[in-house]
């Protein structure tokens, strides 16, 4: 049976496949507002110990066709041990269809157009990349490792390789002060790239992580202010009504932390979200109880 280090993330719509870990914990673990591993430190899992739960995983479950190889970014191991991977679950999964893991823009750039290739010829279909933002000032405040041309260039290059992009923005990561600069941004960087599908996060903190959130925030200058329920469905409205991507992206607000939950494919279903959206600020739908939404 096979043994997960925790704790051990994976994106919802990855429930139900086979989740196999090949490496522990991120390569970066640097962005501000995020808690996920700060328990644990980043290593690649020996190749033993990732083919022998293959193994077991086939045992108990030979007919699974969608694996998601965690933890934070699997695309920090390098291409060879990558293609391994690959094969391996290839030779021992026949009805194999999808290989999915999260990925960073840096992980992305560092692999060539070639390597990407190969990776997506061994059925790497899908990444899942927190873009957050398309601001750069606030993608420099959260510490992302990013700037909006490098997450441009990320993407393009698993389009390129046709690897499919799961990109998420965290509504309120500017806060009260620059959530003008966090929408714009975050719509002309949607807009450039079209990720096949895009989803909203609510930005929410631990309460070990705040301190330091709002020191490397304010360290640019500004305090950071919550953004209230109206300010993040304001943000919400602003986000999908500047949405007119250079191709179709499916659109989810669905994650638990959103206090409105929205699906939808853009830009065809723009008046239809906007008009839930537009019922939702006049208090005609109900938000999500804060009680039970999960952050
Ligand atoms: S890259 Fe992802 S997993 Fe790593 S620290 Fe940033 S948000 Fe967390």
């Amino acid at each position: 049976m096979m043994l997960y280090d925790m704790p051990l993330y994976r994106p919802p719509s990855e429930g139900s496949n086979l989740i196999l870990q090949v490496t522990y914990g991120c390569s970066f673990n640097e962005c501000s507002f995020c808690s996920m591993y700060k328990s644990k430190s980043y290593r690649a899992r020996p190749m033993a110990d990732i083919f022998a739960d293959i193994e077991d995983a086939a045992r108990d479950w030979p007919q699974a066709h969608r694996v998601f190889l965690a933890d934070g970014d699997a695309l920090g191991l390098g291409f060879a041990e990558l293609k391994q991977i690959l094969l391996k679950l290839a030779e021992t999964f026949p009805d194999l269809q999808r290989v999915s893991a999260y990925a960073t823009p840096v992980n992305l750039l560092r692999k060539s157009a070639q390597e990407l290739e190969q990776l997506r010829g061994l059925r790497l279909s899908l990444v899942y990349v927190g873009i957050e933002s398309g601001s750069p000032e606030i993608l420099k405040r959260v510490t992302k490792g990013a700037s909006p041309a490098s997450i441009e260039k990320a993407l393009a290059k698993a389009r390129a390789a046709d690897i499919k992009v799961s990109a998420t923005v965290i509504l309120g990561l500017g806060g009260r002060t620059l959530w003008r600069e966090h929408i714009e941004g975050t719509v002309e960087l949607i807009n450039k790239t079209a990720p096949t599908y895009l989803s909203t996060l609510l930005l929410g903190l631990e309460e070990t992580q705040g301190p330091r959130f709002m020191q490397r925030f304010e360290r640019l200058g500004g305090a950071f202010e919550w953004q209230d329920e109206t300010g993040t469905l304001r943000e919400l409205n602003q986000l999908v009504s500047g949405l007119e991507p250079v191709r179709p992206v499916i659109f989810r607000s669905n994650h638990a932390s959103n206090s409105l939950a929205l699906a939808g494919n853009l830009p065809k279903d723009k008046s239809r979200l906007l008009s839930e959206i537009a019922s939702a600020l006049s208090g005609e739908t109900k938000l999500r109880s804060r009680y039970i939404r999960a952050f």
